[in-house]
């Protein structure tokens, strides 16, 4: 499946501090503004680009802002990136307070005329309840949680195949979607690599914090009647479809 181009090129969310979007998209009568919760490689990240593309939100995921740091020159790199990064490279959870503090500098996009997926975040109980106060502060509300939901074995499957563009961030795996030549981004034609947290060792870790930090999340969200549960096996097509209609089905679907 050949995903589309973002209708946001979201330079404020990555980079922070002054940048501005080139493009965005046009504001939407009714905003979408979801959470997307989900063991890593359970496919959230192809979701949120449909859900972006239907809706018109805006992806904003932690993991992506990390990924563009390790982009910066290491001399302009603070001393909480530098720290963040390591700890994404060995798969384990960057600290609330350095996540917090880079959600709360770009907390101007949670206002984004599309709404917003937010993608990788939170990911631990003290990140939803700092994400309510942010959310509260500008007088938003979430419509919904998304939660994919996938058997432990599938997961580790799915992410030890997995390969990504790491100029365009398109994501390819080498069975279920791989690129029309091999190695090549089908989109920009630059080379795919396997990111440092999708080998087997970081895997291992990073499924143990899902377990430990991020499972809880989904209690958080039943209990304020957010949680749309979304079973992730399938095409990304055929999870795109239980997912709208699992949030036609929600509680807080009267707008879709
Ligand atoms: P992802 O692409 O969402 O799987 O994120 C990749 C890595 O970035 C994770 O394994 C963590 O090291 C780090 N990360 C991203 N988002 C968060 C978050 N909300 N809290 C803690 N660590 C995060």
């Amino acid at each position: 499946m050949n995903l589309p181009a973002s209708l946001n090129d979201r330079a404020a969310w990555l980079r922070g501090g002054d940048a501005c979007c080139n493009i965005s998209a046009p504001p939407a009568a009714h905003p979408k503004r979801l959470v997307l919760l989900g063991a890593p490689g359970v496919g959230k990240g192809t979701q949120a680009e449909l859900l972006s593309r239907h809706f018109g939100a805006c992806q904003l995921s932690t993991g992506d802002i990390f990924r563009a740091a390790k982009n910066t020159r290491e001399s302009e790199l603070s001393p909480a990136m530098k720290c963040a990064l390591e700890c994404m490279r060995k798969g384990e959870l960057v600290t609330d307070e350095t996540v917090l503090a880079l959600v709360a500098e770009r907390s101007g996009c949670l206002n984004c005329g599309g709404g917003f997926l937010l993608d990788g975040f939170p990911r631990t109980v003290s990140q939803a309840e700092a994400l309510e106060k942010v959310l509260a502060a500008r007088n938003l509300k979430l419509d919904a949680a998304i939660s994919y939901e996938l058997p432990l074995e599938s997961v580790v499957a799915r992410l030890g195949g997995r390969r990504t563009c790491m100029k365009c961030k398109a994501v390819f795996h080498l069975e279920s979607r791989p690129p029309a030549k091999a190695g090549i981004c089908d989109h920009c034609g630059s080379v795919l690599e396997q990111r440092e947290d999708d080998k087997p060792d970081a895997i291992r870790v990073r499924m143990a914090a899902y377990q430990r930090s991020t499972a809880p999340l989904c209690d958080f969200y039943h209990r304020k009647e957010l949680l749309v549960r979304i079973h992730a096996d399938g095409t990304p097509e055929q999870i795109f479809a239980r997912t709208a209609d699992g949030l036609a089905s929600s509680k807080s679907s009267s707008c879709l």
